[in-house]
């Protein structure tokens, strides 16, 4: 399988190609760039499953420091007071770096449900519902970036699990395990397909705001 720097230049690549490309569509070079990170956080967002220590350690340290900034717009939008907000910013920080890693160590199997197709789509409703902007198409942009982000990496993932043997192209035991639409557990499979069915009713309810 792809390595975890692998992962990083290949989405961050992704992330520079896809904000140059939305950026003509009317955004302005700040939310091309956001977008840009986005995706490059995305392509790291599925080894979240993963024990060795390293992976998590950063991604749960970059999730905690970027998750409550995508907030910032919708916890202004709730009127708090600005030290409510640095507390809440704060508090996030404090229950993904440390809370999150647990819960993610304790719960998850590598190469579970984390790589898989619905997680992808997860990921995309999260960003999507946690960025709050009158602008439809900026949540739009941003969370379709952390989706091409996560796709990067599950098509890696699926391309090392392939030996190219002379001329002769094996499939490894990791085959098939990354882009894919349920697990060997159902359990997992299941959760998985709760969170993707909840988030995608919120998104439809908040997604109402833009029809009236
Ligand atoms: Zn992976």
């Amino acid at each position: 399988m792809a390595g975890f720097r692998t992962h990083i230049t290949v989405s961050t690549v992704c992330g520079i190609v896809y904000g140059a490309a939305i950026k003509p569509m009317g955004f302005d070079p700040a939310t091309a760039f956001l977008a840009a990170g986005v995706t490059g956080v995305g392509g790291m967002l599925p080894d979240l499953d993963s024990d060795s220590g390293i992976p998590v350690r950063e991604m749960t340290g970059l999730a905690a420091a970027v998750l409550p900034m995508l907030l910032i717009p919708r916890l202004t939008n709730a009127g708090i007071g600005h030290e409510a907000m640095i507390a809440t910013v704060v508090l996030i920080y404090f229950v993904i770096r440390y809370l999150g890693a647990y819960l993610l160590r304790a719960a998850s199997v590598h190469r579970g449900m984390f790589h898989s197709i619905p997680a992808m789509a997860i990921a995309g409703l999260v960003v999507y519902l946690a960025y709050d902007s009158p602008n439809v198409k900026i949540r739009l942009a941003l969370a379709g970036g952390v989706m091409i982000g996560f796709l990067s990496h599950l098509v890696l993932d699926e391309l090392y699990s392939v030996d190219f043997n002379g001329v002769r192209v094996r499939l490894n035991s990791f085959a098939g395990s990354a882009v894919k639409f349920v697990s060997p557990s159902w359990f997992g499979t299941c959760v998985c397909y709760l969170m993707l069915g909840g988030l995608g009713w919120l998104a439809f309810k908040d997604s109402q705001q833009y029809l009236k």
